[in-house]
């Protein structure tokens, strides 16, 4: 939703409401007063990790999200249109992430290095020592040391990709080319990779983005999302559902290697006796009929006879 004036803009409640007056203005200090995605005038002071967002106890767990959601580290000013489509959970059609991805995983592989080493030394856990992410200010410092950047920048730079073809409604061909260059931003750059990580399963992100930038993502989501920094609710879960699915595949295995393939068949299935004609036999497409024409009174009475004898007392309601 676009505020009608920059004023407005910082005065403004809804989903900017978390950011305060002060945090609004210094977001259009650090950013411009235009929408840091299209340039459109009079943007609204958007949260880039959402406060409602479900996920939040999960990256905080595990050592990801450190900084407060109602600071600059959060917020980054969007127009209307940008802001419900980057805010667009099933099918986001903006998002912004470092473009230097390498060094998250660099700098993600050598804490783990480094949290091995102490776990080793001290025999803690290492899912209780505390794992470092890279900060704005350390993104910054290295793409200044990198050259990428000049020392005056806010932030480290970031891709900006329009995964729809929204601006002007789609009726300029090529424009997001125009806003497409990367750029800096200031706030938390583990907050853009969160909205990065979750586009990552949108088939806009697979066709659009380059394959290296999506497999460096992927990779990145694999260290930080590793089995030695598992919540406890997702290390109970996943109690529930390995075990099983290994015990299912060895089922499968045991069933192959005994000459047998594929389901173990109902009675009657393997000769073809289903009391239903083969015209009526539907494969590969659905069917609306319970009773095909095929069936019998008797084939009825026994399809239903367990189900008749335990309603004898029981009248269902509509
Ligand atoms: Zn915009």
């Amino acid at each position: 939703m676009a505020a009608s004036s920059s004023s407005s803009s910082i005065a403004s409640s809804g989903p900017s409401g978390v950011f305060s007056a002060a945090t609004k203005s210094e977001t259009l200090r650090l950013a411009g007063t235009e929408c840091w995605a299209c340039s459109t005038r009079m943007p609204d002071i958007c949260q880039v990790v959402l406060n409602h967002d479900p996920q939040i106890p999960v990256w905080e767990q595990i050592g990801l999200f450190t900084f407060n959601f109602k600071t600059t580290h959060n917020s980054i000013p969007l127009c209307g249109a940008c802001h419900t489509e980057f805010d667009m959970p099933l099918d986001p059609g903006y998002v912004f992430f470092p473009t230097d991805i390498q060094y998250f995983i660099d700098f993600e592989s050598q804490d783990r290095s480094r949290r091995a080493r102490i776990a080793t030394e001290t025999r803690i856990p290492m899912s209780s020592l505390s794992r470092q992410v890279p900060t704005n200010e350390e993104y910054k410092q290295h793409g200044i040391d990198k050259k990428m950047i000049l020392p005056t920048a806010v932030g480290g730079r970031y891709s900006r990709v329009f995964l729809k073809q929204f601006l002007h409604n789609g009726e300029i061909p090529g424009i997001e080319k125009q806003y497409s260059s990367p750029k800096e931003w200031h706030g938390a750059p583990i907050a853009s990779i969160r909205r990065a990580f979750a586009a990552l399963g949108s088939p806009r992100f697979f066709l659009i983005v380059d394959p290296k930038i999506r497999n460096m993502l992927e990779e990145l989501r694999r260290l930080y999302f590793s089995d030695h920094d598992l919540p406890p609710e997702q290390a109970s879960l996943r109690v529930v559902y390995r075990p099983q699915a290994e015990t299912s595949q060895k089922h499968q295995l045991e069933v192959s290697s005994n000459g047998e393939s594929g389901p173990v068949k109902a009675k009657g299935e393997a000769t073809g006796q289903t009391g239903i004609p083969e015209s009526t036999e539907l494969c590969g497409e659905y069917t609306e009929w319970v009773l095909g024409p095929g069936f019998t009174t008797n084939d009825v009475v026994r399809r239903y006879e367990p189900v008749f004898s335990s309603l004898d007392s029981y009248s269902p309601t509509e």
